[in-house]
């Protein structure tokens, strides 16, 4: 369709980055073509409304910029879920395993109540750790998960298949 071209026209590739081996989807071209950024802002947002998503959480960091303006475009309220270390207020932390070594997130405990359903946005899906361990604490936080939106999924590192018994159902939408 015109929005997945336009989309992937402004998603650049840079080889062996973060280190060698690796190739790097960086979304900056994007977020700086306000045709293309706007179109992706709409298009997340859409899917929140499609949910029923009462509030939208973003991964920190790309999934700030993209989860921010999608929760304004639909009328909803924005919480970060950040890396440990950086929220002042009372925390639920969650631990994931990365390739080497481990990293933990946390959210505001009070951001979060038994009567949100929430849409989870991010730039780019790839083994899935990152979004499962975010799913683990919107969980024990009370709150229902509505969905996980991406702007790209990077489908041969087979997160979709991870996540798969996490969303308990809820929708995994890549643009
Ligand atoms: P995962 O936990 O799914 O392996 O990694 C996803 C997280 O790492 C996301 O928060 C995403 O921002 C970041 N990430 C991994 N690979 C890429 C990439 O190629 N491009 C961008 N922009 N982010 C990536």
């Amino acid at each position: 369709t015109g929005i997945e071209e336009l989309l992937l026209s402004r998603i650049r590739d840079v080889a062996d980055y973060p280190e060698p081996g690796v190739m790097f989807k960086d979304i900056t071209p994007l977020l700086a073509d306000p045709a293309a950024f706007t179109a992706l802002t709409d298009a997340l947002a859409a899917i929140a409304a499609s949910t029923g998503a009462t509030k939208v959480v973003g991964l920190e960091a790309r999934g700030f910029i993209l989860g921010a303006p999608v929760a304004v475009r639909a009328g909803l309220g924005f919480i970060p879920v950040r890396k440990a270390g950086k929220l002042p207020g009372a925390t639920l932390s969650q631990a994931y395993d990365l390739e080497y070594g481990s990293a933990e997130i946390e959210v505001h405990a009070e951001d979060l109540s038994a009567d949100d359903r929430i849409l989870i946005v991010d730039d780019v899906l790839a083994t899935g750790g990152t979004a499962e361990a975010s799913i683990e604490l919107i969980r024990r936080a009370g709150a229902e998960v509505a969905g996980l939106a991406v702007l790209m999924e990077l489908g041969f590192l087979s997160g979709r298949a991870r996540l798969e018994p996490a969303l308990q159902g809820a929708p995994l939408e890549a643009l």
